[in-house]
């Protein structure tokens, strides 16, 4: 296998036109079908952890959902080896919630959780939700945050009242701090906080971070740096796919000039070890 990417969206639903727009990705290049969503893995003999999470951006068509992340999985398990379960963190029954990721956390086919903090418009440091980290936490399946820049609302007024301040990697800080035991993946290197999330990376045992949201060598430098050398165990291989294309950022890595030990812990071994997912 060539790699594990960590970071992918269903192109089967709740695509945003916006974010494609952003990236300059041409939708017919996109695939819409689950056949060619599934192909486009295949052909590369990569696998992908897919997101069950719909951005709140996306009004029209059918609704992604933890459920059909885990339809495509059972559906192409060659290609797609593992939902990251999103969760409805607004409900006004949390203990419900909480109920809920438990019932995640036992399903084989949920390797771990997703969340949008400024899409979602909540702090992760916020104690309401500390029962649901306790859960994943004991769980013991990895949780992903967004961290940083979202596409989402991005040059509209008010940003559609998106905050940025909601993705500070110092929110995540404090989660690890607080739950040492919960395996926590940052998304993305943060920016503008690039040097808040290496710090945060550095510092806490239980937080890793993804390189989704750019070609390598669009990763802003500190970053590519760190991944490269100090961090080279903490870093793992995401694309943002299909705002990302999945054979560019492939030949993008194949580009760098790390060391080929460094490549192989990025591309696969590190979320290997993060996610518990057999080697072939
Ligand atoms: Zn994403």
């Amino acid at each position: 296998m060539r790699a594990i990417d960590v970071h992918v969206h269903p192109s089967t639903r709740g695509l945003d036109t916006h974010a494609c727009n952003y990236f300059r990705r041409d939708l017919s290049e996109v695939p819409q079908t689950a056949d060619g969503f599934a192909d486009a893995y295949l052909q590369h003999d990569v696998t992908a952890l897919l997101i069950g999470w719909h951005p709140s951006t996306v009004t029209e068509g059918a609704h992604n959902s933890n459920e059909h992340a885990m339809e495509l999985v059972t559906n192409y398990p060659k290609a797609f080896c593992g939902v990251l379960a999103s969760l409805d963190i607004h409900s006004t029954d949390l203990p419900g919630v909480a109920r809920y990721a438990e019932e995640l956390v036992r399903n084989p086919k949920v390797v771990g959780f997703k969340f949008h903090p400024p899409d979602q418009r909540f702090y992760p440091s916020d104690k309401r939700f500390y029962d649901i980290w306790e859960v994943l936490q004991a769980g013991g399946k990895p949780a992903m945050f967004h961290i940083g820049f979202t596409v989402l609302g991005a040059n509209t007024p008010g940003g559609s009242g998106i905050g940025l301040d909601y993705g500070r990697p110092i929110h995540l800080d404090t989660v690890a701090k607080d739950f040492p035991g919960m395996k926590i993946l940052a998304a993305h290197p943060g920016w503008p906080w690039v040097e808040e999330t290496v710090g945060v990376v550095t510092h806490k045992k239980n937080v890793h971070v993804d390189t989704s949201g750019y070609l390598a060598e669009q990763l802003p430098e500190l970053f590519q740096k760190a991944i490269g050398t100090r961090l080279q165990d903490k870093a793992l291989f995401g694309t943002d796919f299909p705002y990302v294309d999945l054979a560019k950022a492939l030949v993008s890595f194949d580009r760098m000039n790390f060391k080929d030990t460094v490549k192989e812990k990025l591309l696969l071994a590190n979320a290997r070890n993060l996610f518990g997912l057999p080697a072939e």
